[in-house]
């Protein structure tokens, strides 16, 4: 424990947003670097506790107590060297995840938790702006290969813990540049694309295979896949949940995907496909239905388009602001959440339903909702009860529906490969991470469903530890919260 007395003596600090009109004019991202006395009194304030609850909290079980001390000590190579030890992407996680970890913290029983996610960031951007992050290839082959099918987190997690353990590693992916979501879901302004490709370009150079535009299922079929000695797909859970109202079908109503896509392919300079009409919020009355990470990202993407007005429905109760007390520490609360897209303007509305879509000459105009109670019920989801009088038609040129997804849209793919489905959808493996396929693993939302980048990367390395014990009988590769190979 670096400083004793640390959380009494120092509050709790985030980095600087920049300043809201600043930032609606640009795709770039909202938070500015923490200074390095910032990182190291925030540090501070960890208490390396006994039972270090929040390692539970965090899905990789990274060793969060371990590196605030060398933070506090300033021994950056070894934060660095503890924390890359149980995270492949800690620039990825340190920028987007909700930090589970932080709810579980102790400190959070009574004050402010330590800022571990902003800490984290730091120690990953201080290591690489001296040069310390380098590709680490193996040192020796196996002489066997692993088809990774799908670049997201997972497949790129799954894809560094292969390579290190010497497999010889495809990546194939079926859009145009490798990423998933990371690339063409999260808007830049809460990561900047360039992390990205930074972290692409040393896995490359590790001597990982990127094959892009290359869809598994229909241009890679099983005789393919079979030239490999394992398969582990990666691929992902992006179907949308659809609201089938009447109007549905007019003009304006868009996937929330499909407009957040858009403006990524438009930020990159990839553009969009030829055909494909732009959808853009400029001058217009948006509503944005769902309140979820993707809700939260069109809103933002909504004011950078310079959109007249923003509402966003939520269909639940507005949360307490504080955790309460039905769900007391160091469970994860559902307390309300509010973004930095939030903080920058629109109205949020909660206990709301949308009942139709209104247009004319096939394109919407209004959107119909009606307030409403949600019943808990003892079994069984809660009963909807619609208050009388309350009936509202809001004006509307664009309607996004960010309601969750359904699955991954894989049922070609597992119909070619003889895989099944679980009833939610998703690839069926057993505790292995294995389909009812010998060498064919699955990881990640495709096995799981839609999650976090925290997850996706845990369950790369999970499934990476799998398969290497399949294609060698045993590994040296971490289970979670273990140490990594030492750093060569
Ligand atoms: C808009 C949005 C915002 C989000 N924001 C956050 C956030 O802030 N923080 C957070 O923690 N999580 C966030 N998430 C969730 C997070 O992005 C996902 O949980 C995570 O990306 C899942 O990783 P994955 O690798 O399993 O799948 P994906 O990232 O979806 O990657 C799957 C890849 O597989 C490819 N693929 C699929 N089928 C095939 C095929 N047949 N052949 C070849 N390639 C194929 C796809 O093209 C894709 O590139 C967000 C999700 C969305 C949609
Ligand atoms: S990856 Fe997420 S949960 Fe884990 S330590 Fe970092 S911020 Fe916390």
């Amino acid at each position: 424990m670096g400083k004793p007395t640390g959380f009494k003596e120092y509050p709790r600090k985030l980095p600087e947003k920049r300043p809201v009109e600043e930032r609606i004019g640009d795709h770039q991202e909202i938070y500015r670097p923490f200074s390095e006395e910032d990182a190291r009194t925030q540090a501070a304030r960890c208490m390396d506790c006994g039972v270090a609850t929040c390692m539970a909290g965090c899905p990789l079980g990274n060793l969060i107590p371990e590196w605030n001390d060398a933070v506090y000590r300033g021994t950056w190579k070894e934060a660095l060297q503890r924390l890359t030890a149980t995270n492949n992407f800690p620039e990825f996680t340190g920028r987007l995840c909700p930090a589970p970890c932080e709810e579980t913290c102790v400190l959070a029983i009574n004050t402010p938790a330590v800022t571990i996610e902003q800490i984290e960031k730091h120690i990953i951007e201080y290591a690489f702006a001296r040069g310390w992050i380098q590709p680490r290839p193996p040192r020796r082959r196996s002489g066997r290969s692993v088809a990774v099918i799908g670049s997201g987190p997972t497949g790129l997690a799954c894809a560094q813990q292969l390579n290190r353990a010497g497999h010889q590693v495809t990546v194939f992916e079926r859009d145009r540049r490798a990423g998933g979501l990371l690339r063409y879901g999260i808007p830049d302004f809460k990561m900047d694309k360039a992390v990205l490709d930074r972290r692409l370009s040393i896995l490359r150079r590790e001597g990982i295979v990127f094959k892009t535009g290359v869809e598994v299922g229909t241009a890679l079929g099983p005789e393919e896949l079979a030239a490999f000695d394992a398969t582990v797909l990666c691929l992902g859970a992006t179907v949308p949940r659809d609201l089938p109202l009447p109007g549905r079908q007019l003009g304006g109503i868009h996937f929330a995907m499909t407009f957040l896509t858009q403006q990524n392919r438009i930020n990159s300079g990839e553009g969009l496909p030829a055909g494909v009409q732009r959808i853009l919020a400029t001058g217009k009355d948006v509503i944005v239905i769902g309140g979820g990470d993707t809700g939260s990202d069109c809103i933002g993407t909504c004011h950078r388009q310079q959109a007249r007005s923003v509402v966003n429905f939520q269909y639940s109760p507005r949360p307490p602001e504080e955790r309460p007390d039905d769900q007391p520490w160091p469970y994860y609360p559902m307390r309300l959440r509010t973004s930095p897209s939030h903080e920058e303007g629109g109205e949020r509305r909660w206990d709301i339903l949308t009942q139709a879509f209104i247009g004319h000459n096939d394109r919407v105009q209004k959107v119909r909702t009606v307030d409403i109670d949600l019943i808990a019920l003892a079994d069984g989801p809660p009963q909807i009860r619609e208050i009388p009088g309350t009936r509202r038609e809001w004006p509307a040129d664009l309607v996004l529906i960010a309601i969750g997804y359904g699955g991954p849209d894989h049922a070609a793919i597992a119909g070619r490969l003889g895989l099944d489905l679980d009833p939610q959808g998703v690839i069926a493996t057993d505790a292995r991470y294995m389909t009812r396929k010998a060498g064919i693993f699955c990881a990640g939302d495709a096995r799981i469903g839609q999650s976090l980048i925290v997850r996706a990367i845990a369950e790369g390395r999970q499934a990476a530890r799998e398969v290497d014990i399949f294609l060698t009988g045993t590994t040296d590769l971490p289970q979670k919260g273990c140490c990594d190979l030492p750093v060569s």
